[in-house]
């Protein structure tokens, strides 16, 4: 289980380290400063407006505090991007339903790591001790369907599938009989992540929801986008695309152990308004962790 700080090594590189040696390399805080300053922020992927957001809180802090000292900028940055991102980030936990299976609709383009990071959610219920249903609703690829069948191999959860080129919905329909009937706690649906055309998806996507609240009218409980991180910005294009279509309510951002960028943070929470539940930091089925702010800029800032 390695440290997050670890995992986030390459965005600590390029943003981080570089905070530490710009203000190791000055003696006052001045105008100079906070233009290399802003200059990391955006890099880092954090966005302009966030970026903008930021330096004027702390301006306005140096100013009312009247400090000078560089080091005192660094904290102020750091608890900034703690409280801007705590803020963003709601609804911050994801609500369980009193009675009745947790439905979870998984969604996104091909190869962000869908597949992978139902696994991984799948293994972390399964280890709290909830029965989980896997359900392999991207008959578009036959690769999606035995990849998930192994994911639940893994972690005793079981697969309901049908053959390549099957109906969604169909399998959905099935799914969601069984969850009810069987008592399932959980149940987590995969999806295509590309047909022959945008719409064609879109209007997958909104059928297999339909199927869902039809059988339990307050279902799907979430409907999780998984983001690619490295992607950057093209994530965000992709976010506002599903969000219109069928109605995201969360995010996991995946490969963050991949990405300098990993500022990307504080972009999708202002971007899409939509809070981020898990991050990706590794291909390992304990490398989904729940998001955390604190603990994410702590780690950003160790
Ligand atoms: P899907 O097409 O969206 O279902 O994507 P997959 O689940 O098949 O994942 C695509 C690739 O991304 C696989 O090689 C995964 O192991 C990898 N992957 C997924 N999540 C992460 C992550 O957080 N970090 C890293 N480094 N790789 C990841």
């Amino acid at each position: 289980f390695k440290k997050l700080s670890e995992r986030l090594a390459r965005t600590r590189e390029s943003f981080t380290q570089r905070i530490d040696e710009l203000f190791l390399g000055k003696k006052q805080i001045d105008a100079a400063l906070f233009d290399e300053l802003e200059e990391i922020l955006v890099t880092a992927d954090l966005g302009i407006a966030t970026t903008m957001e930021l330096l004027e809180t702390a301006r306005r802090q140096v100013k009312r505090d009247n400090l000078s000292d560089p080091q005192q900028l660094k904290h102020i940055i750091k608890d900034a991007l703690k409280s801007y991102l705590t803020a963003t980030n709601r609804p911050a936990e994801l609500v369980m339903p009193q009675q009745g299976p947790f439905v979870m609709m998984v969604v996104g383009v091909n190869g962000v790591g869908k597949t992978t990071t139902i696994g991984k959610i799948g293994a972390k219920f399964h280890a709290a001790g909830r029965s989980v249903l896997l359900v392999a609703a991207d008959t578009f690829r036959a690769a999606a369907i035995s990849q998930l069948k192994i994911w639940g191999e893994r972690n005793d959860a079981r697969v309901i599938a049908q053959h390549e080129g099957a109906d969604p919905s169909s399998v959905v329909f099935d799914a969601m009989a069984m969850a009810v009937s069987k008592g399932y706690d959980v149940v987590l649906i995969d999806t295509a992540g590309r047909l022959h055309t945008r719409a064609n998806l879109m209007d997958e996507l909104k059928k297999i929801k339909r199927v869902i609240t039809k059988q339990l009218p307050d279902a799907p409980h979430e409907v999780l986008l998984v983001i690619d991180a490295t992607t950057g910005q093209n994530g965000i294009s992709q976010a506002t695309l599903f969000n219109e279509a069928i109605g995201v309510t969360g995010i996991a951002l995946t490969k963050l152990d991949g990405t300098a960028k990993g500022g990307i943070v504080a972009n999708i929470t202002r971007e899409l308004q939509l809070p981020i539940r898990f991050i990706g930091v590794g291909e390992k089925i304990d490398d989904l962790r729940d998001f955390d702010a604190d603990e994410f800029i702590e780690a950003l800032f160790a």
